[in-house]
């Protein structure tokens, strides 16, 4: 693809990076086919060849129209696109980019401005998070159903666990999952206890991908920092470092690509990710032998698409005699999408429901997912009891 970025942009290494991209792009559309909002909507402006001349446009104009920021709003960031990509254009990461420059160049409907303030403000911190949730979950039963979709049933921590300061293996807390779903860093506890394993665990706060993906960089690349403060000073101490949330370690994973023009945390995001692992990767090696249940898997487009691990939750629990029932669309988000949910409610709902429906179709007992987002959000669709996986092996283990 032909571009003439606007002469007061051309300098800045975040647009020459947005415009090596956008020239990788040959127009095929080969990548509309596994878009959920192509599919949804029959727009072409709704589908990632769409997004890419908007992002252009953009960058050539140095101004965006507020129907154009609309549509790029729109895109779930799910990635899907890029699998079907025959040139191989980081689509992801032309999206961040192209949202923060409409983001500067644009100003949302108030309401919208309102809540996506109110979701940044509140979410990644702990402290006015845990309160308001529990306090929602106390009035959860009265709450109409739109409401109650949002507000996730209190769960309880299941194992009785502990952390070893001095262990190898250093667990991440999360932000919305240590309040939500307090019960899967446990479970992922108790299985490394169960191999005569230890781990410590840390609150490390948010990973800055709500603000980032928001488009407020400056704020999620502030979050990011205060990550690597927290965890560089340990690395020569641990192997690993753990994220049981898939959106979580995916946006860990993005820190040397996101902080790369950073002198001073560019190498630290570097080391600090390479001692990245998801649970699949730390777990393949264990043995276990569990009794067999008929579940359905939903890998979060996160692990799919961003950490490129796709179909190793399905062979590692099919190895521990788990019989997984196959479904259709795999590829395809389940609208939950970080914020998603709640900034699109019907685009969400919509694939939520179709999700639901797939992922049904063999009845199974339960359905996995590895990520907090995808659980609750696939959760208030379904009757079918929906759990991260990790929760699954560890209630087997006791
Ligand atoms: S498949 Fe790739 S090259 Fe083709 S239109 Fe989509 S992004 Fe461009
Ligand atoms: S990231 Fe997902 S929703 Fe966005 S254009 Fe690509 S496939 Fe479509």
């Amino acid at each position: 693809m032909k571009t003439e970025i606007h002469p007061k942009l051309i300098d800045l290494p975040l647009v020459q990076e947005a415009d090596a991209i956008l020239r990788k792009c040959v127009h095929c559309g080969f990548c509309t086919a596994t878009c959920p909002t192509y599919q949804l909507l029959g727009d072409e402006l709704d589908g990632p060849r769409g997004r890419i001349y908007l992002i252009k446009n953009l960058l050539e104009d140095n101004d965006i129209d507020d129907g154009s920021v609309e549509h790029l709003d729109r895109c779930l960031t799910c990635r899907s696109c890029e699998t079907t990509c025959p040139s191989g254009v980081e689509y992801g990461r032309l999206l961040d980019i192209g949202k923060q420059f409409a983001a500067e160049r644009s100003s949302a409907p108030m309401m919208r401005r309102v809540v996506s303030s109110l979701l940044r403000f509140v979410v990644p911190r702990k402290v006015l998070f845990k309160p308001l949730l529990a306090f929602g979950q106390l009035f959860r039963p009265l709450m109409p159903r739109f409401l109650k979709d949002h507000v996730p049933a209190k769960q309880s921590i299941r194992h009785s666990v502990t952390a070893t300061p001095d262990a190898r293996v250093l667990l991440l807390s999360g932000c919305v999952q240590s309040s939500a779903t307090p019960n899967v860093v446990a479970s992922l506890q108790r299985i490394i206890e169960s191999t005569g394993g230890a781990s410590d665990l840390v609150n490390e706060g948010c990973c800055g991908a709500l603000d980032y993906h928001l488009a407020a960089h400056d704020k999620g690349i502030a979050r990011m920092r205060q990550v690597i403060d927290l965890l560089y000073p340990r690395l020569d101490e641990i192997d690993t470092i753990v994220s049981s949330a898939t959106g979580c370690g995916v946006t860990i994973a993005e820190y040397p690509d996101i902080l790369k023009y950073d002198a001073d945390y560019a190498e630290k995001a570097k080391a600090v990710a390479e001692k990245l692992k998801d649970p699949v990767e730390l777990l393949e090696s264990l043995e276990l032998d569990l009794s067999s249940k008929n579940v359905a898997v939903h890998t979060p487009c996160s692990m799919q698409h961003g950490l490129d691990l796709n179909g190793r939750m399905e062979t590692l629990l099919q190895k521990w005699g788990f019989t997984i029932e196959g479904h259709k669309e795999g590829h395809l988000c389940c609208g939950s999408a970080g914020t998603y949910s709640i900034l699109q409610p019907e685009l969400s709902t919509s694939l939520r429901d179709r999700k639901v429906k797939n992922l049904g179709a063999g009845n199974p007992s339960v359905i996995v997912t590895a990520n907090v987002g995808c659980q609750l959000h696939l959760q208030s669709g379904t009757e079918t009891p929906v759990m991260h996986w990790l929760e699954l092996v560890a209630d087997l283990l006791d």
